[in-house]
């Protein structure tokens, strides 16, 4: 007997009753982007690996144990399915010259690939929107990017995402708080897991974004890096709140936002909720001023923000925030040689007239097919047995109502049911 055949844990399938929920989604966001002026582009799905250890850095939990990488055995380059879309998105914008003399606000939306533990909320292919703001240096466009979450999360209709906010300061700001990180986590060696002891000088910031509980109490003590921030630093993270405020964003400042990427500087934000567990991240991005130099391009400074959609889905499912069931407007039941080739051809002349039609297939008598055009939540019925074909007329039933049936010529059957409120 062969096995039942399976997907990859944690790569789902968006199955058909998931799918409207997907698609209303899809749609909100199709039109909040426009609202913003942000133009779509495509990158592949596969880059070489040496783009996002170059963009991400060697010493992350995705480029040191999460990416799923392979030697293409044709012409033996290291490959990787993106783990996220910033660093394609610069290469892209580099490879074909999108900066030249242009900012350029961007978005993306498809999958990524972690190799993770999969729980609720976690997966190793999940859905990202990305936004990408390039040739400005902010904190007008860090506002920008928030006020855009926030008008996004009305637009869906979900409420309690909180903003937190934080700066990574300058690479000198950070340069001074390693020093100090690396002074103060040396006097705690003992409390440190293995992860933390390898990081310990290579890439010591990032230990303070460990998830690993043991470590919170040697975190909290820790230097904190607003302490380390020059002027221009303090000055930059000081506008981004005054324009918070003055557009009426609450948010809160959180010392230990550090993220999981190496890129960022200045600007470093997340939207939490507290209703998904411990996966509450819905939403985080940053400034990333020096990326686009470091993969070879002109200094220019950006940010961005990528949202996880499986976390946003669960969050209007368990707000009740499902669109609208989408039903047919007309089942189409017929029976005998003729009235399949007249059907055939009403069906389509329905559809021209704008309306949805599920035309009866398979065979079976007046009776199943009644019963399929009930179970499939159209409103009306369209028949078309050997009466209605000898008179050259259908007949029109509600589903919905007790409304008596009635016979008419189907050059009427489209304007009925479009007045119709049934
Ligand atoms: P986390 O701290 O939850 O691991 P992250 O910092 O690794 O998140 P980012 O790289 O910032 O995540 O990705 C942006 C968003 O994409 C996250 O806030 C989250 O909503 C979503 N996301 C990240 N990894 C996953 C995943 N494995 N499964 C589902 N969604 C994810
Ligand atoms: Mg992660």
């Amino acid at each position: 007997m062969s096995k039942t055949l399976q997907a990859i844990r944690g790569m789902n399938d968006i199955l058909p009753e998931q799918a409207p929920l997907w698609q209303h989604f899809e749609q909100i966001v199709r039109d909040w982007l426009r609202a913003y002026g942000y133009r779509e582009i495509r990158m592949p799905i596969v880059e070489t690996t040496g783009l996002f250890k170059r963009a991400i850095g060697e010493v992350t939990d995705i480029v040191e144990k999460e990416m799923y990488t392979w030697n293409d055995a044709l012409n033996g380059e290291s490959l990787t399915l993106r783990p996220e879309g910033t660093a394609s998105c610069v290469r892209a914008a580099l490879e074909h010259n999108l900066l030249f003399g242009n900012p350029q606000r961007l978005f993306y939306t498809g999958q990524m690939f972690r190799h993770e533990r999969p729980q609720k909320g976690r997966y190793r292919q999940f859905h990202q929107v990305g936004i990408e703001a390039m040739g400005y240096a902010g904190p007008d466009m860090d506002v920008e990017h928030i006020l855009m979450g926030a008008r996004l999360w009305k637009r869906l209709g979900i409420e309690g995402i909180a903003l937190q906010i934080n700066t990574l300061g300058t690479s000198e700001d950070r340069a001074r708080h390693r020093a100090r990180l690396i002074h103060y986590l040396e006097g705690h060696q003992g409390l440190l897991d293995e992860d933390a002891k390898r990081r310990l000088h290579s890439n010591p910031l990032r230990i303070l974004d460990s998830k690993n509980p043991a470590l919170q109490e040697v975190i909290s003590a820790a230097p904190k890096l607003l302490d380390d921030l020059d002027e221009i630093s303090l000055k930059h993270f000081e506008t981004l709140q005054d324009l918070l405020r003055v557009a009426g964003i609450n948010f809160s400042i959180n010392p230990r936002l550090v993220r999981g990427l190496d890129y960022y500087n200045f600007t470093v934000f997340e939207w939490v909720t507290d209703q998904l567990g411990s996966q509450g991240t819905v939403c985080a991005g940053g400034r990333y001023d020096g990326l686009i130099e470091q993969l070879g391009g002109k200094p220019t400074p950006a940010c961005g923000f990528a949202m996880g959609v499986e976390r946003l889905l669960a969050l209007m499912e368990a707000q009740g925030k499902q669109p609208a069931l989408l039903v047919p407007d007309i089942y189409l039941a017929h029976m005998g040689e003729q009235a399949q080739r007249i059907a055939l051809i009403a069906a389509e002349h329905l559809r021209d007239a704008g309306l949805q039609v599920l035309l009866h297939c398979g065979g079976g008598n007046f009776k199943a097919q009644m019963k399929k055009a009930n179970a499939s939540g159209a409103r009306f019925a369209v028949i078309i047995g050997e009466d209605e074909v000898n008179a050259g007329v259908v007949s029109l039933k509600s589903l919905r109502t007790q409304a008596e049936q009635v016979t008419v010529p189907i050059a009427q059957v489209a304007a009925l049911v479009q007045n119709s409120v049934d």
